[in-house]
């Protein structure tokens, strides 16, 4: 017998080794989801409407989410002629008059986020117009658009 114990002891610790990889293959299967899910989004027509910028009506977005409750208010991953405008950061509960006069029943952008969230005010990049705003996970949330049928 040629040391049985210590082939064992390897094999063991092959064993070891093949466990510790595992996770980087359920790292990629969720990557593989996360991109099935953008594609099945994209082909399946979900989006509410297309949003346009209420000043000049260049399209800013051609999917997008309505709000279940604030009915004006749409979510958005993918946005086309917008902008963001870096020098006017804002506290998520601190959005300015100018921006608050449309959405006076919901007084905030809803992200379901903490009320600390900073977001970016966005504009219509054709006229610079304030459309809506850009959150932290770089969620749009336009507020103040005109939809049509997507
Ligand atoms: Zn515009």
């Amino acid at each position: 017998m040629a040391s049985p114990i210590n082939s064992q002891k390897t094999v063991s610790d092959d064993e070891e080794i093949d466990y510790s990889i595992k996770p980087e293959f359920y790292d990629s299967d969720l990557d593989d989801k996360d991109e099935l899910w953008i594609v099945k989004k994209r082909d399946g027509r979900t989006s509410d409407a297309v949003l346009s910028c209420p000043a000049c009506f260049t399209t800013v977005c051609l999917e997008c989410q309505r709000h279940e409750q604030y009915v004006t208010q749409y979510r958005a991953v993918f946005v086309v002629n917008c902008k963001e405008d870096k020098d006017k950061v804002l506290q998520h509960n601190a959005i300015s008059p100018n921006l608050g006069k449309r959405m006076r029943d919901s007084e905030k952008i809803e992200t379901g986020s903490a009320d600390n969230e900073r977001v970016n005010v966005v504009l219509c990049s054709a006229c610079s117009t304030e459309i809506g705003v850009v959150d932290s996970q770089e969620i749009y949330h336009f507020f103040n658009v005109i939809p049509s049928e997507p």
